[in-house]
C-alpha cells in the first residue's frame, strides 16, 4: 500500500525492487519452517543483484555504494514480503575493521551470498548490556582462544562466520570473526514465536581457536554500537512495512465481509479504525526515515534518534497487528492467513537490537537533556 506523497528520503523505486523480489521469494520458499542453508543461498543469490548484500559499503570496496535511506527503501520492500532475513552487517563490519586476509578470505563469500554472516551478542545473563562479554578471548596455541555462549543469533543455524563480542585477557571489549565450522562450535536452535522463515539460537564456544588476522581492529563495544544505529532505522521501517501489509490485507479482507447489509470495509468504525492505523504507521515511517537520514550525515542526535524510531516503530507496529487481528476476526485466528504471523513478526522485531524499553530510555535520555539544557 502506498500512500502519496512519499515521505522524506524514502526512495519508492527502492522499495519496489525489493517488493518485487521478495515477493517472488515468498512465493517460492514456503515459510512454515524455517528455511535452510541451500534455500537461503538461492534466496541471497536473487538478492544479491538488487544491492542487499553489498549495501551502504563504497563500490570502490566492492560493495553497492547505497546510501543508507536507500538501502532502507529497498530492505522495507524485501520487508513487506520477507522480514529480518538480516545478512548485510558482517560485510559492513570487516569491511570497516577487518584484517586484510579478511577481506580477502571472509567478505567476498559474504558479498556474493555464497555464504551467510550472523552477529553474536547477547549472552544468557541478557542481551540488554553489552559491557563486560563474559565471553573471553585469550592467546594459545599460536592464535586465540574462544571461549563463551551467545543467544539469540539471527542465522544461528545456517550462517557460515559469526562476529563474535567477546573479552581480551586484559578485559577489553573485542569482536571477532569466528568460523562457525571450527571444532568446538556447538549451535542449538530456538523455537521462536515468530519470523519463523529464519533460524535463531544459541551457540556455544568451546576453546575455539581463532586465527589472529579473524581479530576487528576496534574497540569491540564501539563497533556494536555503532552497527545499532544502521540496524535500527532498518527495524524500524520493516516493522511499519509489515503493518502496513497486516492494513492492506486486513481492509481488503473486510470487503468480502457483511454486517447489518453492509460490507463491513464500508462502515464508519472501519473507516475510522483504518485511518487511525495509517496515521500512526505514516507517522512511524517519516521518523524511521529522519533517523536514517540522520545517521546516514553523521547527525550528533543520531543514535538516539534511531533508537527512538526503533522503538516508536515497532511499538506502533505491534500495537497496529494486534488491533487488526480482531478486526479480522476468525479470519485471523487462522493461522493459514498469516494475519497473526504479521503480530508475531512484529513482536519479534519490538526486541531485536534492544527491547523498546532500552531504546525509548536512551531516546527519553537524550531529549530529556536537551529539554534540560544541558547539551
Ligand atoms: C528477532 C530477534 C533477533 C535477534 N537477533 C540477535 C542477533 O542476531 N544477535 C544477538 O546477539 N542478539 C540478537 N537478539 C537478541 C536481542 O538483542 C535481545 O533479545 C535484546 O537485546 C534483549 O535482551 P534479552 O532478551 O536478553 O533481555 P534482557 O536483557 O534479559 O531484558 C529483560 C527485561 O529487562 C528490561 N530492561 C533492560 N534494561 C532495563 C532498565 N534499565 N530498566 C528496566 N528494565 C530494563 C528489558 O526491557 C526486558 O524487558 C535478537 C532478538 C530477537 C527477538
Amino acid at each position: 500500500m502506498e500512500l502519496e506523497p512519499d515521505v522524506p528520503g524514502r526512495d519508492s523505486q527502492w522499495v519496489d525492487t525489493g517488493r518485487a523480489v521478495a515477493t517472488t521469494i515468498r512465493r517460492t520458499y514456503p515459510d512454515t519452517t524455517p528455511w535452510s542453508r541451500d534455500q537461503l543461498l538461492e534466496i541471497f543469490g536473487k538478492l544479491r543483484p538488487t544491492g542487499y548484500l553489498g549495501s551502504t559499503i563504497p563500490e570502490e570496496a566492492n560493495g553497492a555504494g547505497l546510501t543508507l535511506v536507500q538501502f532502507a527503501s529497498l530492505t522495507e520492500g524485501i520487508a513487506s514480503a520477507v522480514p529480518f532475513l538480516s545478512n548485510h552487517s558482517v560485510q559492513r563490519f570487516i569491511t570497516a575493521a577487518g584484517s586484510p586476509q579478511a577481506k580477502r578470505r571472509v567478505l567476498p563469500g559474504l558479498l556474493e551470498g555464497t555464504s551467510i554472516g550472523a552477529v553474536a551478542v547477547t549472552e544468557p545473563r541478557g542481551g540488554s548490556s553489552i559491557k563486560n562479554p563474559a565471553t573471553t578471548v585469550s592467546p594459545g596455541r599460536g592464535g586465540l582462544v574462544l571461549t563463551g555462549r551467545k543467544d539469540w543469533v539471527t542465522h544461528a543455524m545456517t550462517a557460515d562466520t559469526a562476529v563474535v563480542l567477546a573479552a581480551d585477557e586484559q578485559g577489553r571489549s573485542v569482536r571477532v570473526l569466528v568460523d562457525l565450522a571450527a571444532p568446538g562450535v556447538e549451535r542449538r536452535p530456538l523455537r521462536t514465536h515468530g519470523l519463523r522463515h529464519l533460524t535463531f539460537g544459541s551457540i556455544e564456544f568451546h576453546e575455539v581457536e581463532v586465527e589472529r588476522w579473524r581479530m576487528l581492529a576496534e574497540d569491540g563495544a564501539a563497533g556494536a554500537k555503532a552497527g545499532f544505529g544502521v540496524a535500527r532505522v532498518l527495524v524500524a521501517v520493516q516493522a511499519v512495512a509489515l503493518a502496513y501489509e497486516a492494513l492492506a490485507g486486513t481492509t481488503r479482507h473486510l470487503t468480502t465481509r457483511t454486517a447489518r447489509g453492509s460490507r463491513v470495509a464500508d462502515l464508519d468504525l472501519t473507516t475510522h479504525r483504518v485511518g487511525g492505523i495509517a496515521a500512526e504507521l505514516l507517522g512511524a515511517r517519516l521518523l524511521a526515515y529522519h533517523a536514517a537520514t540522520a545517521v546516514q550525515t553523521g547527525h550528533p542526535s543520531a543514535a538516539a534518534l534511531a533508537s527512538g524510531a526503533k522503538a516508536h516503530a515497532c511499538t506502533t507496529a505491534v500495537r497496529a497487528c494486534t488491533e487488526l487481528l480482531s478486526m479480522c476476526a476468525g479470519h485471523g485466528l487462522d493461522t493459514g492467513t498469516g494475519v497473526a504471523a504479521f503480530r508475531d513478526d512484529a513482536e519479534m522485531l519490538a526486541t531485536a537490537d534492544g527491547t523498546g524499553l532500552v531504546n525509548s530510555v536512551l531516546w527519553g535520555a537524550h531529549v530529556k537533556d536537551h529539554l534540560a539544557g544541558s547539551r
